[in-house]
C-alpha cells in the first residue's frame, strides 16, 4: 500500500472536458471509510468533489473523529467561496490544486477571482502551513486572464505556487508514491 490515496469521492463533474482524465483511468478500486484511515495523506479529487461539498464536510469531519491525523488535500475546478460547505472544505484542508479550464466563462474567472480574494483575506497560508497551488489551462494562461482572476492587483504571495498545465489528451499521470481509489461518498 502506499502512503498516499488518491480518492475519487464521485465521477459527476459539470465540467464535460473533450477526453476527461476519467475516460481513461479504467477501473479504480472501491473502498470502504475505514480504509482510508490506513493512508498518510488523502488528495480528494473527482469528478468534482464541489459537486458534493456538504458530503465532503461530514467526510473530513468523520476523518478527524475517526483520530486520522493525516495531511488532506484537495483537487478541484469548481469551488465557490459564497458556498458555506466549499468555504468550510477550504479551511479544513491542508490545501487545494485549484485548475482553470480552457475556454473559461466569465463566471468561472469570477469564481478563481473571488477564491484568489478569500486565500488572500482569510487563509494566511504560512500560519497554517498551507499548500495552495493554482494551474491554469496554458492555452488560456494569457496575461488578460491573470489580470481578470486579480493576481495582478493581489499579488501571487498567498498561493504556494500558480503554473501553466499542458493539456494532454489520454494521460492521467498520477505520482508514482500515489494510489487511486474510489470513495463513493455519494452512497456513504
Ligand atoms: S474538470 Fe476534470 S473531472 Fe471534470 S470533466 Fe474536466 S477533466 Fe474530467
Amino acid at each position: 500500500m502506499k502512503d498516499v490515496a488518491r480518492v475519487i469521492v464521485t465521477y459527476d463533474c459539470p465540467r464535460n472536458c473533450p477526453n476527461c482524465c476519467n475516460e481513461h483511468i479504467g477501473d479504480v478500486p472501491a473502498v470502504k471509510f475505514e480504509d482510508l484511515l490506513k493512508y498518510k495523506e488523502l488528495v480528494i479529487t473527482g469528478g468534482e468533489p464541489m459537486e458534493i461539498a456538504p458530503r465532503v464536510v461530514e467526510m473530513i469531519h468523520r476523518l478527524r473523529e475517526s483520530g486520522y491525523k493525516g495531511k488532506l488535500w484537495l483537487y478541484t475546478s469548481c469551488l465557490k467561496t459564497a458556498r458555506w460547505a466549499d468555504r468550510a472544505v477550504l479551511q479544513e484542508v491542508n490545501g487545494i490544486t485549484y485548475t482553470l479550464h480552457h475556454k473559461p466563462s466569465q463566471k468561472d474567472l469570477s469564481d478563481v477571482r473571488k477564491l484568489n480574494n478569500f486565500l488572500m483575506e482569510k487563509l494566511d497560508n504560512r500560519a497554517h502551513d498551507r499548500s495552495d497551488r493554482l494551474l491554469i489551462d496554458s492555452r488560456c494562461y494569457t496575461e488578460e486572464v491573470l489580470r481578470i482572476i486579480g493576481l495582478y492587483d493581489t499579488g501571487t504571495k498567498h498561493w504556494s505556487s500558480i503554473k501553466p498545465l499542458e493539456w494532454k489528451d489520454d494521460v492521467c499521470p498520477i505520482p508514482d508514491n500515489e494510489e487511486l481509489i474510489y470513495y463513493d461518498l455519494e452512497r456513504e
